[in-house]
């Protein structure tokens, strides 16, 4: 890794970021009646509506983490125990499978990003106890991996952070396994201040005994910090504020991405239950997500007919969202390696920010030592998520979408 900007980080900080690639929700007009849940969040019945949506027992945690270190802890993981999932994913999976105790093992994904049945058949042993599926963008999974881990009575962990309204047999992700996992933290479907849940029969989830709470503090702390990076991003869409910043010297910049920075150790995540002050908030942002989702796919589907164009010409694609499913990143896939960095160069000089999802997690020099495989992908060298969420309007989606023809235009004059 000799030149980590150009093999798989994208490129410096961008100085003056106008589409930020993860949405706001919590801010504005918004954050008002949020606050005002705030100071009197007596009950809440965030885990009641989850109930509901699933048909299924929940518990509020702190984090998405905190709520799969709990389903690897019911499906049995721990030291001598194997669980298979991709590498194509966040650290925060595979440090939660180290935190219970299990071997990590790597399967591959299939064309349509599902995780490989067949895969998972060639790395099953003996010590497999679950198969976490991590919906990746926001896709859907195999059915019947899931029937087929159920006879060997193999658990399946879904885990839905990626992919909270994505919709697949009838049940949306999450609600497909044995356990379901969600999260609510900022660059995820419903965005807001961390915050997790763990889905599961009510029989398991009450035989296990209540976690301790977390302080109202930390709540409090993830909150201004959050509220924070959304100040920043509403100056940055004020051209005048910006301009002013600048001439001030200030340079508005964004750390965006864990990719920025590569983990030394893995994270280990404190089992706690969640704030009733943090469940409000959350349930606010819930009653508020169908618009959102709607919003969203509506720019997937102004950038489908401009994209439609950049595959033609110059066989780029965009990754579409299927019957079903809602797409968590929109993400194009270029035909050559090396045009990715080129690219996010040329859209982060236009105020445009992106993100490489993922770097493989056997590539992370931390988790090299369970890679029992060559990279047999090379889907992740070429992939680029784009800004497209809510508050972007149809627009600025299409500004973006036609920034990354004009790339390929100047790019093939050449
Ligand atoms: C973000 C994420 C998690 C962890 O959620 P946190 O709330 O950030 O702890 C787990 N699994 C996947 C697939 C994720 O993307």
């Amino acid at each position: 890794m000799k030149d980590k900007n150009k093999n798989f980080h994208y490129p410096e900080n961008p100085k003056q970021i106008k589409f930020p690639i993860y949405a706001g929700q919590l801010s504005g007009r918004n954050l008002f009646p949020a606050v005002t849940h705030f100071i009197s969040a007596k009950r809440t019945t965030l885990a009641e509506k989850l109930e509901k949506r699933y048909g299924k027992g929940i518990e509020l945690t702190s984090s998405g983490s905190a709520a799969l270190v709990l389903a690897l802890a019911f499906s049995g993981a721990g030291p001598g125990k194997e669980v298979i999932f991709s590498s194509f994913s966040c650290p925060n999976v595979i440090d939660a499978v180290l935190q219970s105790g299990a071997s990590p093992v790597f399967a591959n994904l299939d064309d349509d990003l599902s995780l490989s049945f067949e895969d998972v058949k060639n790395k099953v042993s003996e010590r497999t106890c679950a198969v976490i599926l991590t919906h990746v963008y926001g896709r859907k999974e195999n059915m019947k991996l899931i029937e087929w881990a159920k006879e060997k009575r193999i658990r399946v962990i879904d885990d839905a952070a990626q992919a909270m309204f994505t919709k697949q047999a009838g049940t949306f992700a999450g609600g497909l396994g044995d356990f379901g996992i969600l999260s609510f933290g900022p660059s995820k479907p419903l965005s807001s201040i961390g915050g997790g849940a763990l889905i599961a029969r009510k029989e398991v989830l009450e035989k296990n005994g209540r976690l301790p709470m977390e302080q109202r503090k930390q709540v409090n702390a993830d909150y201004y910090a959050y509220m924070r990076q959304q100040r920043i991003q509403v100056l940055m869409r004020s051209r005048t504020l910006s301009f002013l910043l600048r001439k001030m010297g200030v340079q508005t910049s964004m750390k965006t991405s864990k990719l920025e920075v590569l983990p030394k150790t893995p994270a280990t995540v404190p089992l706690l239950r969640m704030h009733p002050v943090r469940q409000a908030m959350i349930e606010y942002q819930l009653s508020k997500m169908e618009r959102l989702v709607k919003d969203s796919s509506r720019n997937l589907e102004t950038a489908k007919c401009i994209f439609a164009q950049a595959e033609e010409l110059y066989g780029i694609k965009m990754i579409q969202p299927q019957e079903g499913e809602s797409l968590n990143y929109l993400t194009i896939v270029f035909p050559h390696e090396g045009q990715r960095y080129d690219c996010s160069a040329y859209l982060a000089a236009k105020g445009i920010q992106t993100c490489w999802n993922y770097l493989p997690l056997h590539l992370i020099p931390l988790y090299q030592p369970y890679s029992r495989q060559e990279d047999e992908h090379s889907l992740w060298k070429r992939v680029l998520s784009l800004p497209f969420k809510p508050p972007l309007g149809t627009e600025q989606v299409k500004y973006i979408a036609e920034t990354v023809l004009a790339y390929a235009e100047q790019k093939n004059k050449k």
